[in-house]
């Protein structure tokens, strides 16, 4: 299965993603980490990008797709591969409609994960990760264990520059703005099937909701 993982910032997109990669076994890409670590790892390329995230907008998509091309290349398995995160423009999604067709690969599925705006700047400002193994907490909703350490590594968990109220609404704009019409973009095109699950709802509903549909997908390939 190849497949698309949309929905506003904060609507739960690496967190399921997450937990599908367990149950179906495919490759996770997410822009966003692709793009942290570029930018930990202090590069040219890491700075430009953190002009735009640290700003809450969308990074140009000559600079997504050139990223985002290469690293599709080398991940696509037979297991299929879960997007997340990109594409986020119409442009963007042009440009991996052409590099699968090239390859003579094709998408089957857009997940579209809804969640209302109050909701997400909760949950964005209580989101806190794991610096080793990128796991998403919740000071809130999905607690560590230990007080503010990760379940598997043991290390401080830290929140996200972007996180802040202010950078989360630049986010939303953009979202409602640049990424929204890429679902319509989607729900024009004959083979690909687009299912909107409702993102609030408690993990484990969200989940259930997402296997369901990924499963019922799968029958209809
Ligand atoms: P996205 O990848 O879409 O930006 P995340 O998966 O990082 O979103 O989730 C954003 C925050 O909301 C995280 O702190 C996460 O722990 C929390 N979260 C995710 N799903 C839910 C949910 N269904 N209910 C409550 N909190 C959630
Ligand atoms: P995310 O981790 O998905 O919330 O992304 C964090 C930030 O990275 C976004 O606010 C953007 O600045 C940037 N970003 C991630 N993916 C894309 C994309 N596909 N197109 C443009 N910018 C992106």
């Amino acid at each position: 299965m190849r497949i698309v993982l949309m929905g506003p910032p904060g609507a739960g997109k690496g967190t399921q993603a997450k937990r599908l990669v367990d149950k179906f076994g495919m490759a996770h890409l997410s822009s966003g980490d692709i793009f942290r670590a570029e930018k930990a790892g202090g590069s040219a390329l890491g700075q430009k990008l953190a002009e735009y995230m640290d700003a809450g907008q969308l990074v140009p998509d000559q600079i997504v797709v050139e990223i985002m091309a290469k690293a599709i290349t080398s991940c696509d398995s037979p297991a299929g591969l879960l997007l997340d995160g990109f594409p986020r423009t119409v442009a963007q999604a042009e440009a991996l409609d052409a590099q699968l067709d090239q390859a003579g690969k094709s998408l089957d599925g857009v997940v579209v994960i809804t969640a209302d705006e109050d909701e997400i700047v909760e949950r964005i400002t209580g989101r806190r990760s794991c610096p080793d193994c990128g796991k998403v907490y919740h000071v809130k909703y999905l607690r560590p264990q230990n007080d503010n350490l990760c379940d598997k590594c043991n290390v401080q968990l830290v929140q996200r520059a972007d996180d802040t109220e202010e950078v989360i609404r630049q986010r939303l704009a953009a979202y409602n703005r640049q990424t929204e019409p890429v679902i319509a973009y989607y729900r024009g095109r004959p083979n690909v099937q687009t299912l909107f699950v409702n993102g609030t709802q408690p993990p484990d509903n969200v989940t259930a909701d997402l296997v369901r549909g990924l499963e019922q997908l799968k029958t209809e390939m």
